[in-house]
């Protein structure tokens, strides 16, 4: 079990510094790296998709590259442009509804990344639950003048999704609102959206994750949890195993983080990723260790496989 922190080059979800867990086991190497405001029954889903990585490795690919988007965040429509032309990527994520910003930013961001990406490039918008329901219709009704992709989570909850899902044609992506097995389930009763975002962690590894995603019927999105090298490699697996990949993956985020544990990272070329298992390297490992959290990640492991049935990850104290 080696810990690592790695900082982050651009602040998420208020972290500054990316930490978790790497196991070695005879499949290679799992990555175990739940938000620190996850509790220990939540974070065995993480730890259980760790175990799978190390220990049995994942279902064979049907593909080679996975295509993946660039996302823009709430920058100015100049940079926006610039980063959307920088990339490479044919599909495009911009984040609206920031707050202290106004629907004439996220108006100008939108139709700055259009132009960059040109009319054959995908343009899809992340919400990030942000709207209510008549906000979201009207937004994104005018939005879809720059012919939109899909919309992810306009707003916070199922009941919300799936009225905006009447009100308007753009189809309606659901991320925040799966967080476990079970939700893509609801999303799809509830008629809540037409496209499902997946992470392998909190759905408990990629095998769990192809079950959730055959279960739910819906087309997916695979995306990452801002990992490493390892943990997207997971993803890359997921994205990679799945019968139909419709559209392009949310896997290209090594660019947020300053740093990574393997030689060769999983970072995205021509808007896309291979399809491979990187090599970990020892000396990023003792670069980014972080000896003064090894107890407190030591015990989120033991707490969390106590929700696990099958082989601990770490021998507990008697
Ligand atoms: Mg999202």
């Amino acid at each position: 079990m080696r810990v690592f922190a790695i900082p982050m080059r651009t602040r998420f979800r208020g972290v500054t510094r990316r930490e978790g867990v790497l196991f070695r086991g005879p499949a290679g190497w799992g990555e175990f790296s739940p938000f620190a405001e996850y509790g220990p029954a939540e974070c065995a889903r993480w730890l259980a998709a760790a175990r799978e990585a190390a220990y049995e490795g994942w279902p064979a690919p049907v593909r080679d590259r996975i295509p993946v988007n660039v996302t823009i965040p709430a920058v100015g429509p100049d940079r926006a442009f610039e980063m959307t032309k920088a990339s490479g990527c044919r599909t495009a994520k911009v984040k609206v509804a920031e707050r202290g910003q106004d629907d004439a930013d996220d108006f100008a961001r939108v139709e700055a990344v259009r132009d960059a990406i040109g009319p054959d490039g995908r343009v899809r918008i992340d919400v990030n639950g942000g709207w209510d329901v008549d906000h979201a219709a009207r937004m994104i009704r005018s939005l879809d003048r720059w012919e939109l992709e899909y919309a992810e989570q306009p707003c916070a909850t199922l009941e919300e999704l799936a009225r905006v899902r009447r009100m308007v044609d753009v189809p309606i992506a659901a991320d925040e609102s799966i967080r476990r097995a079970e939700d893509p389930l609801k999303v799809r009763a509830a008629g809540a959206a037409d496209v499902a975002v997946l992470k392998v962690q909190p759905l408990g590894g990629v095998r769990a994750a192809l079950e959730v995603a055959e279960a739910c019927g819906l087309p997916v999105v695979v995306s990452s949890a801002v990992e490493t090298s390892v943990g997207l490699a997971a993803g890359v697996a997921l994205a990679a195993a799945l019968p139909d990949l419709p559209y392009a993956c949310g896997l290209g985020t090594l660019s947020l983080m300053d740093g990574d544990v393997v030689r060769d990272p999983l970072r995205e070329s021509g808007g896309e990723i291979e399809v491979r298992r990187p090599v970990v390297d020892e000396e990023a490992l003792a670069r980014f260790a972080a000896p003064d959290l090894d107890e407190g990640w030591r015990s989120r492991v033991v707490d969390a496989q106590a929700f696990l049935a099958g082989p601990a990850m770490v021998e507990v104290d008697g």
